[in-house]
């Protein structure tokens, strides 16, 4: 019977785990904390946003490093395996908006409990408080796993699901990139993905706590020759906090912002209300203004704009904030409007990639096969899950793949 180790005990290297006890392999998992799944735990805000409902091309869409890649691994194992999979385990699934995967319960602990009773029903040996320190390589091939105190474990394959680098209080710490580094492999330059981004405004004290909905955000990266190019727009949630911006359509524009950061300046642009053409919102605020007619301006807004915003969009408008509504010149209008559909927000940095939600770069994936997951260059090395150079959008799609490369990865080390 062939043994395998499998290092990390997260949603890859679980699925890994099972697929490879489900093939008759021996399998020993390798946790380095006392409990399983910590990151998983913790994800969808405690809810687990375990997949996207959704074809494997479109799967491949929303991973836009190295989705390509994935071709294999979601042809193998996809959102529908992941859903029957969970389904078969008693966890009730529902769909929400944006086609993202919840467990009904809306609790993440249940889908670790389900992984953990699998993994126990398959007789699939779990070591908690074991972390690998190093992998032992013999003539090209893996041959067993050294833990922190030394000592080595035999193995015909081994396993590496450690996950990325992100959220370190759970375990992921980035030690599966030492161990691919120990054994010659390229591990591309980490950075944060899915991140909230810091901003230099003098005005996040006033707006720190406010959450808006409804809104377009556009990232633009500001080139050398003063010009403007458009790096994407999201539509939905934002929130502003102590440092600059986070909330959902802000950590899915933070891929394209992080890299953009590396090359120039990048400022963001929100549409406070998109859902109206320029000359409608210009409409609207003559109707409040007509309505507010002696009122001052700060007065004239408040059916418009959130309470806080509005004494930051008066002082960028150059407006005196006690000026009656009546005086408001056409071109102090035009100067309003323009915020309202622009409301810019200097970038400075993304939060640290501790704090991100992904860690892009790792593994890289030209040393690894797209059909198993196994190393090009150490026989009997498989790597599965945040650990190798693939990073999704938000809606599942980071935990799709985790489960697709452990997937492929188990069943490839068990042959
Ligand atoms: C706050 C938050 C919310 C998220 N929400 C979602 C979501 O809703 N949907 C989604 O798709 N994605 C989400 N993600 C991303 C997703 O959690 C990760 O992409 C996914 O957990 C990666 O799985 P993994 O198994 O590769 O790594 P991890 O989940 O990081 O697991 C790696 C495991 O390996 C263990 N380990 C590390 N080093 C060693 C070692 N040397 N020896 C032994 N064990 C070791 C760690 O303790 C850990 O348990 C979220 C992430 C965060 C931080």
């Amino acid at each position: 019977m062939k043994k395998i180790i499998v290092i990390g005990g997260g949603p890859a290297g679980m699925m890994a785990a099972i697929a490879a006890a489900q093939a008759g392999a021996e399998v020993a998992l390798w946790e380095r904390n006392s409990s399983l799944g910590n990151k998983l735990a913790i994800t969808g805000k405690g809810r687990c946003n375990i997949t996207n409902n959704c074809s494997p091309s479109e799967l491949i869409n929303n991973i836009p490093n190295n989705g390509m890649f994935l071709y294999g691994a979601f042809s193998r194992f996809n959102s529908a395996d992941t859903i029957d999979f969970f389904t078969s385990l008693g966890v009730k699934l529902k769909t929400e908006r944006g086609r993202r995967v919840f467990p009904v319960s809306d609790q993440a602990g249940e889908i670790v409990k389900a992984f953990a009773q699998h993994l126990n029903s398959l007789g699939v040996k779990i070591l908690f408080n074991k972390r690998a320190n190093k992998l032992s390589v013999r003539d090209g091939a893996v041959d067993g796993v050294y833990d922190e105190k030394d000592q080595l474990q035999k193995a015909d394959s081994v396993i590496i699901a450690t996950g990325g680098k992100s959220y370190p209080g759970t375990g992921s710490t980035g030690d599966g990139y030492l161990l691919a580094e120990q054994s010659g492999h390229t591990v591309t330059p980490l950075y944060p993905a899915l991140v909230p981004l810091c901003a230099s405004e003098d005005w996040l004290d006033e707006l720190c706590g406010l959450s808006l909905k409804n809104v377009e955000v556009s990232a633009y990266l500001k080139e050398a020759s003063g010009n403007e190019k458009l790096l994407g727009s999201e539509f939905g949630e934002m929130l502003f906090t102590h440092f600059g911006v986070s909330g959902p359509i802000i950590l899915t524009l933070s891929y394209q912002v992080c890299r953009a950061l590396a090359s120039g300046s990048v400022i963001l642009k929100i549409n406070l209300k998109p859902a109206l053409t320029y000359e409608q919102l210009d409409e609207r605020l003559l109707r409040d203004f007509n309505k507010f007619s002696r009122k001052h301006l700060a007065n004239a807004l408040n059916e418009l704009l959130p309470k806080s915003l509005i004494p930051v969009i008066i002082r960028k408008s150059a407006i005196a904030c006690d000026k009656p509504v009546n005086q408001i010149t056409k071109e102090e209008r035009a100067g309003l409007l323009s915020l309202l559909t622009a409301f810019p927000v200097q970038i400075s940095r993304p939060r640290p990639l501790k704090e991100a939600i992904v860690t892009a770069g790792g593994v890289s994936v030209k040393e690894l096969s797209p059909k198993d997951m196994s190393s090009k260059l150490v026989k009997g090395l498989f790597f599965a899950g945040e650990v190798i150079d693939v990073d999704g959008y938000t809606g599942g799609y980071n935990l799709q793949a985790a489960l697709s490369t452990g997937y492929l990865a188990g069943i490839g080390a068990a042959k």
